[in-house]
C-alpha cells in the first residue's frame, strides 16, 4: 500500500520535501475533480487584424476556479496536468466548450468568429486526437473552418516527420493549424515550409522587448518576412503599446493579439465586444490610459 511504501521512503526525505509532495497530490487530486465539480472556466481573448480593422478570431485560454484558491493560472496547474495525465481530459472540455461557445454566438447573435484552442504535448501525441476533434465539432455543430488549433512550436518541430502526418489529417478535417510560441524553439526554419501549417504566433517575449533590443526586434522581423514569403499568416501575442503596434505593422505584420487591445474574458464580454465591432475596441483603447 501508499502508506507501507511511504514508511519504507520515510527516512530519505525531508519534512519540506514531504510537504511539497503532499501539496502537490493534494492539488492533483483537486484538479481531478475540477471538471466534475464545473470549477473550469474558458476565457476568450480577441485577435484583431489592424490593416482590415476588424476581429479575426478567439483563443480559448482556461482558468481554474478553486473554492480555496481562488482564480488560478494556467501557468501555475498545466504542467502538473501535463504531467499526471489530467491535461487531456481539460483540452478536451476546453475544446468542446469552445465550440459549443462558437455555436452559440452564430446562432443567438450571428456572429461567425473562429475559435482557437490549445493543444498540449501530450494531447497531440494522442492516437484519438483526430476522432476527439471530429466529436466535439459533430456534437456542436461547429464548422470545423471555424476550428483553430495551436500547438507550440516545440511540440510540432519535434518529431517532424511524424507530426507531418499528424497535422495533415487535421487539416483534411478542416481546422487551421497555428504554431504558438514561435521564435522560443530553436527550430529549423526550413522545417516551416514542409510542415502544412497555416499561421504562426511570434512569441509574446520577443514583442515585449521589440522597442528596447535591437535583436528582438531584427528576431520579429525576420519571422514576419519569413512567414510572409512562405504565404503563411503571422501574429503577434502579447502587444500592450501602441508603439509596439506600429513597429509591428511597419514590419507587415497586421494581426494582433494583447492586452493594448483586449484581455480574456468571459463569454458574455466577449460577445458584446465582437458586437460592438472593431472601431468601438479602437475608440475605447485610444480614450484608455495604456498600462505601463
Ligand atoms: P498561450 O497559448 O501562448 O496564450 C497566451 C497567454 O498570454 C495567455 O496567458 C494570455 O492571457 C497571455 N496574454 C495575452 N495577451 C497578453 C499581453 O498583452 N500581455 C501579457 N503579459 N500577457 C498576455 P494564460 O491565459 O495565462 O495562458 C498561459 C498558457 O497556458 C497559454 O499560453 C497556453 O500555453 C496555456 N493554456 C491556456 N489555456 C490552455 C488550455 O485550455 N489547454 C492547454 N493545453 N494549454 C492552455
Ligand atoms: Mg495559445
Ligand atoms: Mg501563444
Ligand atoms: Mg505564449
Amino acid at each position: 500500500s501508499a502508506k507501507d511504501a511511504g514508511r519504507g521512503c520515510f527516512q530519505f526525505y525531508s519534512n519540506e520535501m514531504n510537504a511539497k509532495a503532499l501539496q502537490r497530490l493534494r492539488m492533483e487530486n483537486e484538479l481531478r475533480k475540477a471538471i466534475e465539480n464545473q470549477e473550469l472556466r474558458v476565457l476568450y481573448q480577441p485577435k484583431v487584424d489592424v490593416e482590415k480593422r476588424e476581429f479575426i478570431g478567439v483563443e480559448a485560454l482556461v482558468r481554474w476556479e478553486n473554492p480555496e484558491r481562488g482564480m488560478v493560472s494556467p501557468a501555475e496547474f498545466i504542467p502538473l496536468a501535463e504531467e499526471s495525465g489530467l491535461i487531456i481530459d481539460i483540452d478536451h472540455w476546453v475544446l468542446k466548450t469552445a465550440c459549443a461557445q462558437a455555436v452559440e454566438w452564430q446562432q443567438t447573435l450571428g456572429i461567425e468568429i473562429p475559435v482557437a484552442v490549445n493543444v498540449s504535448a501530450l494531447n497531440f501525441k494522442q492516437d484519438d486526437l483526430v476522432e476527439q476533434i471530429q466529436k466535439a465539432l459533430s456534437m456542436t455543430g461547429l464548422p470545423p473552418s471555424q476550428l483553430e488549433l495551436e500547438m507550440t512550436e516545440s511540440v510540432v518541430m519535434r518529431d517532424v516527420e511524424e507530426n507531418t502526418v499528424r497535422l495533415n489529417k487535421l487539416k483534411a478535417m478542416g481546422a487551421s493549424i497555428s504554431v504558438d510560441d514561435f521564435g522560443t524553439g530553436y527550430s529549423s526554419l526550413s522545417y516551416l515550409k514542409r510542415l502544412p501549417i497555416d499561421q504562426v504566433k511570434i512569441d509574446r517575449s520577443f514583442v515585449r522587448d521589440i522597442e528596447e533590443s535591437a535583436e528582438d526586434r531584427a528576431i520579429v522581423n525576420a519571422i514576419i518576412a519569413m512567414a510572409t514569403s512562405l504565404k503563411l499568416d503571422v501574429l503577434a501575442e502579447g502587444v500592450e503599446t501602441d508603439e509596439q503596434t506600429r513597429l509591428l505593422k511597419q514590419a507587415g505584420c497586421q494581426r494582433l493579439q494583447g492586452f493594448l487591445y483586449a484581455r480574456p474574458m468571459p463569454a458574455e464580454e466577449a460577445a458584446a465586444l465582437l458586437k460592438a465591432g472593431f472601431n468601438k475596441l479602437e475608440a475605447a483603447t485610444a480614450t484608455t490610459p495604456s498600462e505601463v
